[in-house]
């Protein structure tokens, strides 16, 4: 008789109370299975960078007396479904009882609920005491009738419960809630970027046992040098090595984008919390101490400017998702019809911009938000993709991609398909942003200053017939109003030129 405890992969998390004492009638259950890997096409660091972490979890649950049961992916009596798995190890042990943690995918969600009711066993779903609110807290929030949810009022809320950056009397520290308008500088080379302080692997050989079991991926798998944590111990020297070397700067350049450097000041931790190594309040309070430690190295707006990204948006986000699941992922507002360019496959594009953020997507597994953002999701929305098509491309190509933060970020945030919903303006730029915020410029074959000539960046036509083309539904927005009426009081002829050049564009997107 044994009470079977279901690990997810992006449950990776050994500080839940399920460890805190060892039961032997308790049997853990991992697996490693093909219904995961192949829901969408992922980057191969991805596939290589879950089951790493699931594994050492589960090397070290067995060190400390748990019982573990553990489906690697090329092992015979693996059937690659959680349901088909889970009834043999029930039988296996004469299960007498069923736990797992709450999912925070809406697909897994209803697969193991509906597996739990039909499997004839007692069963519980348990908090994975990850999160500082739970999945209903943000629609809690606001009025359910509400046309647009801001991420801004909700945040206030979380702040004034945790007590971050918060005075006695009840006030933001420092009298302001919100220090975005400091984090806007271009990055020239000064100050100097941190050295890398990721912990290298050698996966080779798990490398080689995913590719046996057929399991298809694209990217670079870099299995040699494999920079990501695999377990706490190591996130934790990662989330230091952050506050101590990136989060000095992490304000002030946080929209910067520069060829030398893929992260700049950016931590990359979100794999190690979206597998639940660490725990956002860890990671908030860890910048909070350091501010406090020293304020004069560690400014309050790079603080909270941080803390905002922790505890206001990634929350935010993750309670938009439970709120708005499952037609959330059918949005398309725009009616935004075109296929994906092939170059998202290779990062093969003459422009400069793109090519750098796709191909550092692909060769890395990530992109910090501002090349997710104003590069690759500006292009799309501007280029008119189907949002559904970039949100599987998205899905699939970060380490970081679960669908329950990547989906809001790309459907919402990113491309509008929500109507607004999330995010009150569309983002979307032309060269002269790029240009400022990066040096992507200066190696490129097309000229970022023309609209129209052979020569000119695309990305100009693009979004000044983005405008054109809604001008209606975004004349009276007023954060964009005035790119709107710009647009609107071009001379006629300017107007079809524009419009002529940005259909051409799209005609041969491939090519650009
Ligand atoms: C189109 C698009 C797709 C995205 N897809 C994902 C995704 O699949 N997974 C993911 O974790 N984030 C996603 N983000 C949010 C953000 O870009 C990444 O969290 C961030 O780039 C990860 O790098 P970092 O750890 O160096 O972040 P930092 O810049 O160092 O920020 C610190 C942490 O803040 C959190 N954070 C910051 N912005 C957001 C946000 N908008 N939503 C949720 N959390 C946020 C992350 O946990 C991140 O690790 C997406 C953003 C956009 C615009
Ligand atoms: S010129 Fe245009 S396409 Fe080239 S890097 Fe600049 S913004 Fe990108």
């Amino acid at each position: 008789m044994a009470c079977v405890r279901l690990i997810l992969g992006d449950q990776i998390n050994e500080s839940h109370s399920w460890f805190r004492q060892v039961d032997e009638r308790v049997l853990y259950v991992m697996m490693e299975v093909r219904s995961e890997t192949d829901y969408v096409r992922h980057h191969a660091q991805k596939v290589i960078g879950i089951f790493a972490a699931m594994r050492r979890l589960a090397e070290r649950l067995g060190k400390a007396g748990h019982r573990v049961r553990y489906f690697k992916i090329g092992d015979k009596d693996n059937q690659h479904a959680f349901a088909d798995n889970l009834r043999s190890v029930f039988k296996e042990v004469k299960a007498s009882r069923f736990e797992y943690q709450q999912p925070d995918e809406y697909r897994v969600d209803e697969a193991l609920d509906s597996f739990a009711r039909s499997c004839d066993l007692p069963f519980a779903m348990q908090s994975s005491e990850h999160f500082l609110d739970d999945r209903k807290g943000v629609a809690q929030h606001f009025q359910p009738e509400a046309k647009r949810w801001l991420m801004e009022s909700y945040y206030r809320v979380v702040r004034k419960r945790s007590g971050l950056l918060m005075d006695k009397d009840g006030e933001p520290k420092g009298g302001k809630w919100n220090y975005d308008h400091d984090n806007r500088k271009p990055w020239k080379g000064e100050p100097a970027v941190p050295r890398s302080w990721d912990i290298v692997h050698n996966h080779q050989t798990l490398w080689a046992e995913i590719q046996a079991a057929g399991v298809k991926t694209f990217g670079e798998p870099a299995a040699a040098n494999f920079p990501w944590p695999q377990d706490r111990a190591e996130a934790l020297k990662q989330l230091k090595a952050f506050i101590e070397y990136g989060l000095p700067n992490f304000g002030d350049y946080e929209d910067a984008m520069h060829t030398s450097s893929d992260r700049l000041f950016h931590s990359r931790l979100s794999f190690a919390l979206n597998v639940k190594m660490l725990s956002p309040k860890e990671v908030a309070a860890a910048a909070v101490a350091r501010h406090e430690a020293n304020p004069k190295e560690v400014s309050l707006a790079a603080t909270e400017g941080f803390v905002r990204q922790i505890i206001g948006w990634r929350e935010y986000i993750r309670g938009v998702y439970w709120a708005k699941m499952p037609s959330y992922r059918e949005g398309n507002g725009l009616n935004h019809q075109a296929p994906l360019p092939s170059w998202f496959w290779d990062g093969q594009t003459k422009m400069n911009c793109l090519r750098c953020s796709i191909g550092q997507s692909l060769s890395t597994a990530y992109a910090h938000h501002i090349q997710r953002l104003m590069v690759i999701g500006s292009f799309c929305l501007t280029a008119g993709v189907n949002p559904r098509a970039v949100e599987q491309w998205f899905l699939g190509v970060y380490i970081d991609a679960f669908e329950w933060v990547e989906l809001p970020n790309v459907i919402g945030m990113s491309q509008h398909a929500d109507n607004g919903f999330l995010a009150s303006k569309p983002y979307v730029c032309a060269a002269s942003y790029v240009g400022k915020m990066s040096n992507y410029c200066s190696g490129c074959t097309y000229d970022p200053k023309d609209r129209l000539g052979p020569k000119a960046c695309p990305l100009n036509a693009l979004y000044w017939d983005f405008w054109l083309r809604h001008q209606e539904r975004f004349a009276n927005n007023p954060r964009i109003g005035m790119a709107v009426r710009q647009a609107m009081a071009m001379k006629p002829a300017e107007k079809t030129a524009i419009r002529k050049k940005a259909d051409e564009l799209r005609q041969q997107m491939d090519s650009l």
